[in-house]
Protein backbone atom coordinates (compact mmCIF):
# COMPACT_ATOMS: atom_id res chain seq x y z
CA UNK A 1 0.00 0.00 0.00
CA UNK A 2 1.30 3.12 -0.81
CA UNK A 3 5.04 2.05 -1.19
CA UNK A 4 6.27 4.82 -3.87
CA UNK A 5 4.61 7.96 -1.99
CA UNK A 6 5.63 6.59 0.94
CA UNK A 7 9.44 6.06 0.03
CA UNK A 8 9.75 9.36 -1.61
CA UNK A 9 7.89 11.70 1.17
CA UNK A 10 10.28 9.68 3.53
CA UNK A 11 13.26 10.47 1.56
CA UNK A 12 12.61 13.69 0.94
CA UNK A 13 11.99 14.37 5.46
CA UNK A 14 15.22 12.48 5.46
CA UNK A 15 17.22 15.08 3.62
CA UNK A 16 15.64 17.51 5.22
CA UNK A 17 16.32 16.65 8.53
CA UNK A 18 20.19 16.33 7.51
CA UNK A 19 19.66 19.91 7.32
CA UNK A 20 19.58 20.98 10.98
CA UNK A 21 18.17 24.64 10.40
CA UNK A 22 15.74 25.30 7.61
CA UNK A 23 16.07 28.11 5.49
CA UNK A 24 12.56 29.63 3.61
CA UNK A 25 14.86 27.61 0.18
CA UNK A 26 15.07 24.05 1.50
CA UNK A 27 10.84 24.55 2.96
CA UNK A 28 10.21 25.50 -1.15
CA UNK A 29 12.76 22.46 -2.24
CA UNK A 30 10.80 19.80 0.12
CA UNK A 31 7.23 20.85 -1.06
CA UNK A 32 8.32 20.44 -4.48
CA UNK A 33 9.69 17.15 -4.28
CA UNK A 34 6.13 16.67 -1.86
CA UNK A 35 4.00 17.84 -5.10
CA UNK A 36 5.89 15.45 -7.36
CA UNK A 37 5.75 12.61 -4.68
CA UNK A 38 1.45 12.95 -5.04
CA UNK A 39 1.33 13.83 -8.38
CA UNK A 40 2.96 10.15 -9.12
CA UNK A 41 0.21 8.77 -6.32
CA UNK A 42 -2.08 10.00 -8.63
CA UNK A 43 -3.45 12.61 -6.43
CA UNK A 44 -5.78 15.06 -7.86
CA UNK A 45 -4.58 17.92 -9.45
CA UNK A 46 -6.15 20.38 -7.41
CA UNK A 47 -5.96 18.25 -4.07
CA UNK A 48 -2.05 18.24 -4.71
CA UNK A 49 -2.15 21.87 -5.13
CA UNK A 50 -4.31 23.17 -2.38
CA UNK A 51 -2.41 20.67 -0.09
CA UNK A 52 1.16 21.76 -0.49
CA UNK A 53 0.13 25.91 -0.45
CA UNK A 54 -1.34 24.91 3.14
CA UNK A 55 1.70 22.91 4.18
CA UNK A 56 3.74 25.66 2.77
CA UNK A 57 2.39 28.21 4.36
CA UNK A 58 2.00 26.58 8.00
CA UNK A 59 6.18 25.52 7.48
CA UNK A 60 7.49 28.85 6.69
CA UNK A 61 5.68 30.75 9.63
CA UNK A 62 8.58 31.83 11.99
CA UNK A 63 7.79 29.23 14.62
CA UNK A 64 8.80 26.23 12.38
CA UNK A 65 11.76 27.83 11.02
CA UNK A 66 13.34 28.87 14.71
CA UNK A 67 12.17 25.92 16.80
CA UNK A 68 14.55 23.45 17.48
CA UNK A 69 13.99 20.75 15.32
CA UNK A 70 12.29 22.06 12.34
CA UNK A 71 12.37 19.42 9.72
CA UNK A 72 10.11 17.54 12.56
CA UNK A 73 7.77 20.70 12.62
CA UNK A 74 7.42 20.60 8.74
CA UNK A 75 6.49 16.94 9.08
CA UNK A 76 4.33 16.81 12.09
CA UNK A 77 2.61 19.92 9.73
CA UNK A 78 2.27 16.97 6.68
CA UNK A 79 0.93 14.72 8.81
CA UNK A 80 -1.82 16.93 10.43
CA UNK A 81 -2.67 18.28 6.97
CA UNK A 82 -3.09 15.01 5.36
CA UNK A 83 -5.19 13.32 8.28
CA UNK A 84 -7.33 16.67 7.39
CA UNK A 85 -7.08 15.90 3.50
CA UNK A 86 -8.58 12.25 4.27
CA UNK A 87 -10.79 13.35 7.35
CA UNK A 88 -13.48 12.72 9.40
CA UNK A 89 -14.77 9.29 9.05
CA UNK A 90 -15.58 6.69 11.84
CA UNK A 91 -15.12 3.88 10.20
CA UNK A 92 -18.07 3.00 11.40
CA UNK A 93 -21.84 1.52 10.95
CA UNK A 94 -24.70 3.92 12.10
CA UNK A 95 -27.10 1.35 13.85
CA UNK A 96 -30.39 2.55 14.07
CA UNK A 97 -32.52 2.88 17.16
CA UNK A 98 -35.26 1.06 15.20
CA UNK A 99 -34.21 -2.20 13.95
CA UNK A 100 -33.52 -3.22 11.03
CA UNK A 101 -30.57 -1.08 9.98
CA UNK A 102 -30.69 -0.99 6.31
CA UNK A 103 -27.18 -0.70 4.23
CA UNK A 104 -26.97 -0.05 0.59
CA UNK A 105 -23.94 -1.11 -1.15
CA UNK A 106 -24.12 0.43 -4.81
CA UNK A 107 -20.94 0.54 -7.05
CA UNK A 108 -19.93 -0.41 -10.58
CA UNK A 109 -18.97 -4.18 -11.70
CA UNK A 110 -16.37 -5.54 -10.52
CA UNK A 111 -15.51 -2.81 -7.80
CA UNK A 112 -16.13 -5.83 -5.21
CA UNK A 113 -19.75 -4.92 -4.36
CA UNK A 114 -20.66 -8.83 -3.39
CA UNK A 115 -17.68 -9.52 -1.77
CA UNK A 116 -17.86 -6.04 0.46
CA UNK A 117 -21.56 -7.18 1.67
CA UNK A 118 -20.47 -9.96 3.01
CA UNK A 119 -17.31 -8.94 4.36
CA UNK A 120 -19.53 -6.38 5.82
CA UNK A 121 -21.99 -9.53 7.60
CA UNK A 122 -18.93 -11.06 8.94
CA UNK A 123 -18.06 -7.99 10.50
CA UNK A 124 -21.16 -6.70 12.54
CA UNK A 125 -21.75 -10.29 13.20
CA UNK A 126 -18.65 -10.42 15.40
CA UNK A 127 -20.30 -7.62 16.91
CA UNK A 128 -23.01 -9.37 17.87
CA UNK A 129 -25.36 -8.07 15.18
CA UNK A 130 -27.68 -10.30 13.53
CA UNK A 131 -27.37 -9.65 9.44
CA UNK A 132 -29.29 -10.66 6.68
CA UNK A 133 -27.60 -10.35 2.79
CA UNK A 134 -30.17 -9.38 0.21
CA UNK A 135 -29.62 -10.53 -3.59
CA UNK A 136 -30.39 -7.85 -5.76
CA UNK A 137 -27.72 -8.01 -8.37
CA UNK A 138 -30.51 -9.60 -10.83
CA UNK A 139 -28.87 -9.55 -14.07
CA UNK A 140 -25.68 -12.20 -13.19
CA UNK A 141 -27.44 -15.40 -11.83
CA UNK A 142 -23.39 -15.74 -10.86
CA UNK A 143 -23.81 -12.97 -8.25
CA UNK A 144 -26.71 -14.74 -6.42
CA UNK A 145 -25.19 -17.57 -6.28
CA UNK A 146 -21.57 -15.31 -4.99
CA UNK A 147 -23.03 -14.22 -2.31
CA UNK A 148 -25.24 -17.66 -1.55
CA UNK A 149 -21.93 -19.43 -1.01
CA UNK A 150 -19.91 -16.51 1.10
CA UNK A 151 -23.50 -16.32 3.27
CA UNK A 152 -22.97 -20.18 3.62
CA UNK A 153 -19.16 -20.08 4.65
CA UNK A 154 -20.11 -17.14 7.29
CA UNK A 155 -22.81 -18.81 8.35
CA UNK A 156 -25.65 -15.50 7.90
CA UNK A 157 -28.82 -15.74 5.50
CA UNK A 158 -28.84 -14.73 2.66
CA UNK A 159 -32.43 -13.39 1.09
CA UNK A 160 -33.01 -13.88 -3.04
CA UNK A 161 -36.05 -13.78 -5.20
CA UNK A 162 -34.26 -14.54 -8.61
CA UNK A 163 -35.23 -12.01 -11.03
CA UNK A 164 -37.92 -10.22 -9.69
CA UNK A 165 -37.23 -6.62 -9.75
CA UNK A 166 -34.87 -5.35 -7.35
CA UNK A 167 -36.82 -2.42 -5.67
CA UNK A 168 -39.74 -5.31 -5.14
CA UNK A 169 -36.69 -7.72 -3.41
CA UNK A 170 -35.22 -5.22 -1.66
CA UNK A 171 -38.45 -4.73 -0.33
CA UNK A 172 -39.60 -7.82 0.64
CA UNK A 173 -35.95 -8.18 2.49
CA UNK A 174 -37.12 -5.69 4.80
CA UNK A 175 -40.45 -7.90 6.05
CA UNK A 176 -38.26 -10.89 6.05
CA UNK A 177 -35.83 -9.21 8.29
CA UNK A 178 -38.91 -8.49 10.36
CA UNK A 179 -40.09 -11.57 10.74
CA UNK A 180 -36.72 -13.43 11.25
CA UNK A 181 -35.36 -10.97 14.26
CA UNK A 182 -32.39 -9.99 11.86
CA UNK A 183 -31.62 -6.61 13.00
CA UNK A 184 -29.31 -5.47 9.64
CA UNK A 185 -29.81 -5.24 6.59
CA UNK A 186 -27.58 -5.26 3.55
CA UNK A 187 -28.45 -5.03 -0.15
CA UNK A 188 -26.18 -5.97 -2.60
CA UNK A 189 -27.15 -4.05 -6.03
CA UNK A 190 -26.14 -4.61 -9.41
CA UNK A 191 -23.33 -2.65 -11.25
CA UNK A 192 -22.61 -1.57 -14.80
CA UNK A 193 -19.48 -0.96 -16.50
CA UNK A 194 -20.28 2.44 -16.70
CA UNK A 195 -21.90 4.76 -14.83
CA UNK A 196 -25.88 4.77 -16.90
CA UNK A 197 -29.00 6.27 -16.22
CA UNK A 198 -30.31 2.64 -15.97
CA UNK A 199 -28.60 1.77 -13.47
CA UNK A 200 -29.38 5.39 -11.71
CA UNK A 201 -32.68 5.11 -11.88
CA UNK A 202 -32.67 1.42 -10.28
CA UNK A 203 -30.39 2.65 -7.57
CA UNK A 204 -32.97 5.56 -7.17
CA UNK A 205 -35.91 3.10 -7.01
CA UNK A 206 -34.43 0.59 -4.48
CA UNK A 207 -33.15 3.56 -2.37
CA UNK A 208 -36.92 5.24 -2.25
CA UNK A 209 -38.64 1.61 -1.69
CA UNK A 210 -36.35 1.02 1.68
CA UNK A 211 -34.87 4.13 2.80
CA UNK A 212 -31.64 3.08 3.43
CA UNK A 213 -29.97 4.30 6.64
CA UNK A 214 -26.42 4.11 4.98
CA UNK A 215 -25.82 4.43 1.03
CA UNK A 216 -22.25 2.89 0.58
CA UNK A 217 -20.62 3.17 -2.18
CA UNK A 218 -17.52 0.42 -3.01
CA UNK A 219 -15.14 1.61 -5.11
CA UNK A 220 -12.10 -0.27 -6.35
CA UNK A 221 -9.01 1.64 -5.46
CA UNK A 222 -7.06 0.62 -8.05
CA UNK A 223 -8.74 2.53 -10.69
CA UNK A 224 -7.26 5.75 -9.03
CA UNK A 225 -8.86 8.79 -10.05
CA UNK A 226 -11.51 7.46 -11.90
CA UNK A 227 -12.34 6.49 -8.62
CA UNK A 228 -12.82 9.77 -7.37
CA UNK A 229 -14.95 10.78 -10.37
CA UNK A 230 -17.15 7.42 -9.93
CA UNK A 231 -17.65 8.56 -5.92
CA UNK A 232 -18.40 12.13 -6.99
CA UNK A 233 -21.32 10.97 -9.80
CA UNK A 234 -22.67 8.63 -7.84
CA UNK A 235 -22.89 11.12 -4.85
CA UNK A 236 -23.91 14.46 -7.14
CA UNK A 237 -27.20 11.23 -8.15
CA UNK A 238 -27.80 9.84 -4.73
CA UNK A 239 -26.32 11.01 -1.92
CA UNK A 240 -23.61 8.72 -0.51
CA UNK A 241 -23.08 8.23 3.56
CA UNK A 242 -20.08 6.74 3.02
CA UNK A 243 -17.16 5.13 0.58
CA UNK A 244 -15.73 1.61 0.91
CA UNK A 245 -12.34 1.51 -0.64
CA UNK A 246 -11.14 -2.00 -2.30
CA UNK A 247 -8.44 -3.38 -3.21
CA UNK A 248 -6.21 -1.33 -1.16
CA UNK A 249 -3.90 -4.33 -0.88
CA UNK A 250 -3.34 -4.03 -4.96
CA UNK A 251 -3.20 -0.08 -4.90
CA UNK A 252 0.57 0.95 -4.76
CA UNK A 253 -0.15 4.37 -5.59
CA UNK A 254 -2.93 5.55 -3.17
CA UNK A 255 -4.23 8.23 -5.01
CA UNK A 256 -7.63 7.52 -4.44
CA UNK A 257 -7.57 7.30 -1.16
CA UNK A 258 -6.01 10.76 -0.66
CA UNK A 259 -7.91 12.51 -2.80
CA UNK A 260 -12.06 11.39 -2.60
CA UNK A 261 -12.51 13.14 -0.01
CA UNK A 262 -11.67 16.64 -0.76
CA UNK A 263 -12.99 16.06 -4.25
CA UNK A 264 -16.24 14.85 -3.32
CA UNK A 265 -17.04 15.14 0.48
CA UNK A 266 -17.79 11.95 1.03
CA UNK A 267 -15.66 10.31 3.94
CA UNK A 268 -14.05 6.97 3.41
CA UNK A 269 -15.37 4.97 5.95
CA UNK A 270 -14.14 1.04 5.18
CA UNK A 271 -11.35 -0.16 2.84
CA UNK A 272 -10.96 -3.29 1.76
CA UNK A 273 -7.34 -5.12 1.66
CA UNK A 274 -7.74 -8.89 0.33
CA UNK A 275 -9.95 -11.32 -1.04
CA UNK A 276 -10.75 -13.16 2.17
CA UNK A 277 -13.76 -12.25 4.63
CA UNK A 278 -11.87 -10.74 7.57
CA UNK A 279 -9.49 -8.11 5.01
CA UNK A 280 -12.20 -5.85 6.51
CA UNK A 281 -10.59 -2.75 7.84
CA UNK A 282 -12.12 0.42 9.23
CA UNK A 283 -10.32 3.48 7.80
CA UNK A 284 -8.79 5.87 10.30
CA UNK A 285 -7.54 9.00 8.63
CA UNK A 286 -4.56 9.27 11.22
CA UNK A 287 -3.43 5.66 11.00
CA UNK A 288 -3.30 5.80 7.51
CA UNK A 289 -1.39 9.18 6.98
CA UNK A 290 0.97 7.70 10.24
CA UNK A 291 1.25 4.57 7.52
CA UNK A 292 2.14 6.52 4.63
CA UNK A 293 4.92 8.82 6.54
CA UNK A 294 6.58 5.49 8.03
CA UNK A 295 4.95 5.90 11.47
CA UNK A 296 3.72 3.09 11.73
CA UNK A 297 0.22 2.08 12.71
CA UNK A 298 0.62 0.36 16.10
CA UNK A 299 -3.42 0.94 17.17
CA UNK A 300 -4.16 -1.02 13.99
CA UNK A 301 -1.86 -3.68 15.05
CA UNK A 302 -3.13 -3.69 18.80
CA UNK A 303 -6.74 -4.08 17.97
CA UNK A 304 -6.00 -6.91 15.95
CA UNK A 305 -4.52 -8.79 18.15
CA UNK A 306 -7.03 -7.88 20.77
CA UNK A 307 -9.52 -9.23 18.12
CA UNK A 308 -7.36 -12.48 17.25
CA UNK A 309 -6.26 -13.43 21.13
CA UNK A 310 -8.19 -15.67 23.25
CA UNK A 311 -7.69 -13.86 26.51
CA UNK A 312 -8.03 -16.87 28.34
CA UNK A 313 -5.66 -18.54 26.44
CA UNK A 314 -2.86 -15.46 26.73
CA UNK A 315 -3.27 -15.90 30.48
CA UNK A 316 -2.46 -19.16 30.17
CA UNK A 317 0.25 -18.86 28.13
CA UNK A 318 1.81 -16.47 30.26
CA UNK A 319 1.71 -18.66 33.03
CA UNK A 320 3.21 -21.69 31.24
CA UNK A 321 6.21 -19.05 30.23
CA UNK A 322 6.62 -18.02 33.90
CA UNK A 323 7.15 -21.45 34.61
CA UNK A 324 9.25 -22.46 31.54
CA UNK A 325 6.53 -25.08 30.36
CA UNK A 326 6.06 -23.77 26.60
CA UNK A 327 6.20 -26.79 24.72
CA UNK A 328 5.71 -26.98 21.09
CA UNK A 329 1.85 -27.16 21.02
CA UNK A 330 1.66 -24.08 22.93
CA UNK A 331 4.55 -22.50 19.94
CA UNK A 332 1.68 -24.08 17.16
CA UNK A 333 -1.38 -22.27 19.37
CA UNK A 334 0.54 -19.17 18.82
CA UNK A 335 1.08 -19.25 15.30
CA UNK A 336 -2.50 -20.30 14.33
CA UNK A 337 -3.01 -16.79 16.59
CA UNK A 338 -1.22 -14.96 14.69
CA UNK A 339 -2.50 -16.19 11.41
CA UNK A 340 -6.04 -14.60 12.67
CA UNK A 341 -4.53 -11.31 12.56
CA UNK A 342 -4.02 -11.64 8.85
CA UNK A 343 -1.17 -11.50 6.20
CA UNK A 344 2.05 -11.04 7.83
CA UNK A 345 3.08 -8.33 5.27
CA UNK A 346 -0.03 -6.79 6.17
CA UNK A 347 0.99 -7.01 9.76
CA UNK A 348 4.89 -5.78 9.39
CA UNK A 349 3.93 -2.86 7.72
CA UNK A 350 1.91 -1.89 10.28
CA UNK A 351 5.36 -1.49 12.84
CA UNK A 352 7.02 2.04 12.92
CA UNK A 353 9.89 1.51 10.76
CA UNK A 354 9.58 -1.67 9.12
CA UNK A 355 7.08 -0.55 7.44
CA UNK A 356 9.52 0.88 4.35
CA UNK A 357 11.03 -2.40 4.48
CA UNK A 358 8.66 -4.67 4.58
CA UNK A 359 7.48 -4.91 0.91
CA UNK A 360 11.05 -6.49 0.56
CA UNK A 361 10.09 -8.80 2.84
CA UNK A 362 8.80 -11.86 0.86
CA UNK A 363 7.55 -13.82 3.48
CA UNK A 364 6.43 -17.15 2.36
CA UNK A 365 3.64 -18.45 3.96
CA UNK A 366 4.55 -21.92 2.76
CA UNK A 367 7.26 -21.60 5.49
CA UNK A 368 4.68 -21.26 8.06
CA UNK A 369 2.92 -24.02 6.56
CA UNK A 370 6.23 -26.38 6.71
CA UNK A 371 6.34 -25.14 10.64
CA UNK A 372 2.87 -26.79 11.63
CA UNK A 373 3.37 -29.83 9.46
CA UNK A 374 6.45 -30.62 11.58
CA UNK A 375 5.35 -30.32 14.55
CA UNK A 376 1.99 -32.33 13.51
CA UNK A 377 4.46 -35.00 12.83
CA UNK A 378 6.00 -35.50 16.39
CA UNK A 379 4.12 -37.57 19.12
CA UNK A 380 2.99 -36.01 21.91
CA UNK A 381 5.78 -36.64 23.99
CA UNK A 382 8.27 -35.52 21.44
CA UNK A 383 6.48 -32.14 21.51
CA UNK A 384 6.78 -31.83 25.24
CA UNK A 385 10.65 -32.88 25.25
CA UNK A 386 11.84 -31.72 22.00
CA UNK A 387 15.53 -33.22 23.53
CA UNK A 388 15.00 -36.60 23.28
CA UNK A 389 13.99 -35.99 19.02
CA UNK A 390 17.60 -37.58 17.84
CA UNK A 391 18.75 -38.46 14.37
CA UNK A 392 16.20 -41.23 13.49
CA UNK A 393 13.28 -39.24 15.20
CA UNK A 394 14.36 -36.25 13.29
CA UNK A 395 14.18 -38.62 9.97
CA UNK A 396 10.65 -39.64 11.17
CA UNK A 397 9.50 -36.24 11.40
CA UNK A 398 10.75 -35.09 8.21
CA UNK A 399 8.93 -37.77 6.11
CA UNK A 400 5.75 -37.00 8.30
CA UNK A 401 5.99 -33.81 7.09
CA UNK A 402 7.12 -33.96 3.74
CA UNK A 403 10.23 -31.33 4.48
CA UNK A 404 14.29 -32.40 5.43
CA UNK A 405 15.52 -33.34 8.10
CA UNK A 406 17.41 -29.90 7.66
CA UNK A 407 14.28 -28.06 8.15
CA UNK A 408 13.36 -30.86 11.32
CA UNK A 409 16.52 -29.48 12.93
CA UNK A 410 16.26 -25.73 11.93
CA UNK A 411 12.54 -25.52 13.98
CA UNK A 412 14.01 -26.86 16.50
CA UNK A 413 16.79 -24.88 17.40
CA UNK A 414 15.08 -21.98 16.71
CA UNK A 415 12.74 -23.74 19.53
CA UNK A 416 15.58 -23.99 21.88
CA UNK A 417 16.28 -20.01 21.36
CA UNK A 418 13.13 -19.18 21.91
CA UNK A 419 13.07 -21.00 25.08
CA UNK A 420 16.52 -19.43 26.37
CA UNK A 421 15.45 -16.14 25.21
CA UNK A 422 12.17 -16.56 27.46
CA UNK A 423 13.93 -17.95 30.31
CA UNK A 424 15.74 -14.57 30.43
CA UNK A 425 13.07 -12.54 30.50
CA UNK A 426 10.95 -14.28 33.25
CA UNK A 427 14.29 -14.66 35.32
CA UNK A 428 13.92 -12.62 38.37
CA UNK A 429 15.24 -9.51 37.64
CA UNK A 430 14.52 -10.23 33.94
CA UNK A 431 13.02 -7.48 31.34
CA UNK A 432 9.53 -7.99 33.05
CA UNK A 433 8.01 -8.33 29.20
CA UNK A 434 5.16 -10.43 30.76
CA UNK A 435 3.81 -8.08 32.60
CA UNK A 436 3.91 -6.88 36.12
CA UNK A 437 6.86 -8.85 37.69
CA UNK A 438 6.46 -12.14 39.64
CA UNK A 439 3.22 -12.06 41.28
P1 LIG B 1 -18.92 -6.80 -7.69
O1 LIG B 1 -19.13 -7.02 -9.15
O2 LIG B 1 -18.83 -5.34 -7.35
O3 LIG B 1 -19.92 -7.51 -6.82
O4 LIG B 1 -17.47 -7.38 -7.34
P2 LIG B 1 -17.04 -8.72 -6.60
O5 LIG B 1 -17.41 -8.65 -5.16
O6 LIG B 1 -17.52 -9.88 -7.36
O7 LIG B 1 -15.45 -8.60 -6.68
C1 LIG B 1 -14.73 -8.61 -7.89
C2 LIG B 1 -13.36 -9.25 -7.67
O8 LIG B 1 -12.54 -8.45 -6.84
C3 LIG B 1 -13.43 -10.60 -7.00
O9 LIG B 1 -12.53 -11.46 -7.63
C4 LIG B 1 -13.00 -10.32 -5.57
O10 LIG B 1 -12.40 -11.44 -4.97
C5 LIG B 1 -12.02 -9.19 -5.77
N1 LIG B 1 -11.92 -8.33 -4.58
C6 LIG B 1 -12.92 -7.70 -3.92
N2 LIG B 1 -12.45 -6.96 -2.91
C7 LIG B 1 -11.11 -7.10 -2.89
C8 LIG B 1 -10.04 -6.55 -2.07
O11 LIG B 1 -10.23 -5.77 -1.13
N3 LIG B 1 -8.78 -6.94 -2.40
C9 LIG B 1 -8.52 -7.79 -3.44
N4 LIG B 1 -7.27 -8.10 -3.68
N5 LIG B 1 -9.49 -8.29 -4.22
C10 LIG B 1 -10.77 -7.97 -3.96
Amino acid sequence: MFQGLSEKLQETFKRLKGKGKLKESDVNEAMREVRVALLEADVNFKVVKDFVAKVKERSIGQEVLESLSPAQHVIKIVHEEMIELMGGATGKILISSKPPTIILLIGLQGAGKTTHAAKLANMLKKQGKHPLLVACDIYRPAAIKQLQVLGGQLNVPVFSMGQEAPRDIAKASIAHANQNGQDVVIIDTAGRLHINEELMGELRDIKSAVKPHEILLVVDAMTGQDAVNVAESFHNELGLDGVILTKLDGDTRGGGALSIKAVTGCTIKFVGIGEKMDALEPFHPDRMASRILGMGDVLTLIEKAQESFDEKKAKEMEQKLRKQEFTLDDFLDQMEQMKKMGPLSSILEMIPGVGKQAKDIKIDEKDTAHVEAIIRSMTTEERRKPVIIKDSRKKRIAKGSGTSVQDVGRLLKQFEQMQKMMKQFSAPGGMGMLGGGKK
